[in-house]
């Protein structure tokens, strides 16, 4: 666009809102209060959760930046927020961990999840002093809508996709995304229909027939019909909703054992063939602060671990030990287990994010599955220790309204004949919470994202010390140790390189520490300014590619005059960067 159209176009945009005060006005709807406070009992759109994100900036502009990573399949922003004390040092010169959610469409959970995580990260730092020492030291990425395009039209249009809106011909018949389910009642949800058929697979319920009961074997009493989604057979193949929106799973679409459609469902054409994911790797692969993935998903109420992507026979055991012990922390914050994402010694995933941050980063992953399912909010009335859908119906019914299940109620298909349309609202009654619970279930999640943000390599540089050798040069030494948990090259994948024949190694996948002389009327004798100074060790117990915590390394210098003074920048990629002060040789 030129200036002139530019301009021109501004007068117009300029002219409409005056004529039309009303969009503008609902425009300045402020979602967080003047306190920083948000109502999280809500799902957000992407424009409303980047809304959320912008007015937290504007009254934290001292701990956050906010920028868009890449834009979406369909022109969206992809937004990430970046928090950390700035003026204890950039983001980029911290340990860091990256946060997302909704990379799955419906899994709105995982947004929300992320989005709090920002929230709660903001008014913790300066009254919590777990936060406030986290923010001072590590920095933390949060990218709450990965995929901006399938939550919205999951949240606003009650659609069910895998992932992104980028059409696939899943039908094959040429054309794609022709046949989705559809609200065909315009209650504003697409629910189920029950179609009264002998032969179906289904009972209702005598003690209530509102609730339906799975019978494939036909073992029960009651009148029998076909469950199938809300829609119509649109393209006249003879199946309804069979070829819907999008069909690409963006968390199998990443480089690291990527395979084809026909061996992994949702592959996409080829890795990264996503903005969405593209977005992602390019990120990452510029930020080598990050040591720990959080990658947000619902349901089921527990964590993936690695294994992912990869059959368990071939995960190195002694990283497995330490991801064991880290997942520890989350059953005992959460009351919720830890499980391996691959547990087939043959079949398994293929193409995730945490298997490409593992094998590609040497990072620890992890993939929360939120939501346990109604037992986290429905009342267990009889006490037998399980959910029934009769008592899911009685909660919702007395409790919530009887919002979330749609009444069954006739309806003429233009294909089926009569039928009924209803059901649960499933998206928030299982796969999510009721809105109603939904802070309580980001709100627990919590204590173990700090914990991990907490495990991160931290390097201190001491020194540095300074030794005249007598012929007017003088040694100058400086010790970086690493007072983090996690080692330098985060785990043992990290520290895999190419051993050369001098012993050394190349070419690793977390590039060692390093430590840099700058210096003021001083000249460097020896070499370089820039030393590699090694990995370096954490406080954990199971690793054990690097053994020493601490490394010195030395220059030989010699005054010229001036300022005669040197000082030490020092740091990892994954450990930070720290800076000593100026010290004059002497
Ligand atoms: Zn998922």
């Amino acid at each position: 666009m030129s200036r002139s159209t530019h301009a021109a176009s501004v007068a117009l945009i300029l002219s409409v809102v005056a004529l039309a005060p009303t969009p503008a006005a609902s425009q300045a709807v402020s979602l967080v209060g003047t306190d920083g406070s948000v109502d999280w009992n809500r799902f957000y759109t992407a424009a409303e959760t980047n809304q959320i994100l912008g007015e937290l900036h504007t009254l934290y502009p001292d701990l956050t930046e906010l920028y868009s990573i890449g834009t979406s399949w369909r022109g969206q922003p992809l937004m990430l927020m970046e928090i950390t004390n700035e003026t204890t040092g950039p983001a980029a010169e911290k340990p860091a961990l990256y946060v997302d959610g909704g990379i799955h469409a419906g899994e709105l959970t995982g947004s929300a999840v992320a989005t709090y995580f920002v929230g709660y990260l903001l008014d913790g730092y300066g009254r919590d002093p777990r936060i406030t020492a986290l923010l001072d030291t590590r920095a933390v990425y949060v990218r709450p809508k990965f995929n901006p395009d399938g939550s919205d039209i999951a949240l606003i249009d009650d659609q069910f996709l895998r992932s992104t809106t980028h059409p696939v011909d899943e039908d094959e018949d040429g054309v794609a995304d022709e046949d989705p389910p559809q609200d065909l009642n315009g209650d504003g949800w697409i629910t189920q229909m029950r179609v009264p058929d002998a032969e179906g697979g289904w009972v209702a319920d005598p003690a209530d027939p509102r609730s339906m009961v799975r019978d494939p074997r036909h073992e029960r009493e009651g009148r029998r019909y076909r469950v199938l989604r809300e829609g119509i057979d649109d393209d006249g193949d003879g199946a309804i909703d069979e070829d819907g929106i999008g069909g690409i799973d963006m968390n199998r679409n990443f480089p690291r054992n990527w395979e084809r459609e026909h061996i992994q469902n949702g592959a996409g054409d080829y890795p990264l063939s996503e903005p969405e994911t593209r977005a992602a790797v390019a990120f990452l692969d510029a930020h080598p602060n990050v040591t720990g993935i959080i990658h947000g998903h619902t349901s089921g109420g527990f964590v993936y671990r690695l294994p992912s992507a990869s059959p368990p026979s071939t995960f190195p055991s002694i990283d497995l030990q330490l991801i064991e012990h880290l997942g520890e922390e989350y059953t005992r914050t959460t009351g919720r287990p830890v499980v391996p994402s691959s547990t087939d010694p043959t079949e398994h995933r293929y193409g995730t994010l945490i298997s490409w941050g593992y094998w590609d980063r040497g990072i620890i992953g992890w993939v929360p599955e939120f939501v346990p399912g109604p037992e986290a909010w429905v009342t267990d009335y009889d006490g037998d220790g399980e959910i029934s859908e009769a008592e899911s119906l009685r909660f919702d019914d007395e409790e919530l309204g009887g919002r979330y299940f749609a009444d069954w109620a006739p309806f003429d298909h233009p294909q089926l004949g009569r039928v009924e349309i209803g059901g649960w609202h499933a998206k928030f009654w299982g796969q999510n919470p009721p809105p109603e619970f939904l802070e309580a279930e980001t709100a627990a999640q919590m204590p173990w994202y700090v914990y991990i943000a907490e495990q991160s390599p931290l390097i201190e540089v001491a020194g540095p010390r300074v030794t005249a050798l007598g012929d007017g040069t003088f040694r100058v030494e400086t010790t970086l140790s690493n007072t983090g948990y996690l080692p330098t090259t985060l785990t043992d994948r990290g520290a895999v390189g190419e051993v050369r024949e001098d012993g050394g190694v190349r070419a690793q996948v977390v590039r060692p520490a390093w430590a840099t002389l700058e210096v003021d009327g001083v000249d460097i004798v020896d070499g370089m300014a820039r030393r590699t100074v090694g990995h370096l060790a954490g406080s954990n117990p199971y690793l054990q590619a690097v053994a020493e915590r601490a490394r010195t390394v030395s220059w030989v210098v010699r005054p010229t005059g001036g300022a005669r003074s040197v000082r030490v920048v020092g740091g990892s990629d994954t450990g930070g960067v720290h800076r000593s002060a100026w010290t004059v040789v002497r």
